[in-house]
């Protein structure tokens, strides 16, 4: 863990900064520990809900749990992928800048990389997760189609409302809301406009 230094080199004048600058030149509030708690919350509750949908999806089947297993393992190694893959690219790796946490425990795993690549490291390591989104719903929607449950509906309506709405909303309008290099993220949208 560090502070964010304030230095007394920069861009020139009349040169746009580049993110690592605004950074230096201009100290953002570091990120407490209880909102970094927060931040991560949908996320494990997508993960806790997404294993219970896809236990009841293939409930009939042997393993049913282990799939379930399998499933939020695949959750904490996806976040662990991210880490490793597209963090060190990050212009808040290793500060308390970064809105989750994960820029920090990224700095214990893997040296600093070039932040000039981070849009392309997001854009091909994202797919990587996406599939965590998707799996419930199609367990859920096997359990439902078997054999109509209000528990399968609530769980299934439950996941959606929380990994389409709430952790999107998380990221965007408080995690990244303040992120300097939001305009070149394409989880913001920056890839659209480049
Ligand atoms: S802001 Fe995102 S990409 Fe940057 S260090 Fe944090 S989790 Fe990683």
């Amino acid at each position: 863990m560090q502070d964010v230094e304030r230095t007394e080199t920069g861009p020139d004048a009349g040169e746009t900064p580049s993110p690592a600058d605004v950074i230096k030149s201009c100290p953002l509030a570091r990120i407490p520990r209880t909102q970094e708690l927060l931040d991560n919350l949908p996320y494990l509750v997508m993960l806790v809900l997404g294993a219970l949908l896809v236990q009841r999806g293939i409930s009939h089947a042997a393993g049913s749990w282990l799939a379930a297993g399998l499933y939020f393992a695949y959750g904490v190694g996806g976040a662990l992928w991210i880490m490793l893959f597209v963090c060190p690219y990050c212009h808040f790796y290793d500060t308390r800048l970064c809105p989750c946490g994960y820029g920090q425990i990224a700095a214990k795993l893997r040296a600093r990389q070039d932040g000039a690549d981070f849009r392309q490291q997001f854009r091909r390591h994202i797919p990587v997760i996406v599939p965590l989104w998707f799996l419930p719903l199609i367990a859920g929607g096997l359990a439902l189609t078997r054999q109509f449950s209000w528990l399968d509906l609530a769980l299934l309506l439950a996941f959606a409302l929380n990994s389409f709405v709430v952790l999107p909303l998380v990221s965007r309008l408080y995690g990244c809301a303040k992120c300097p290099q939001k305009e070149s993220c394409p989880w913001m949208g920056g890839c659209k406009r480049a």
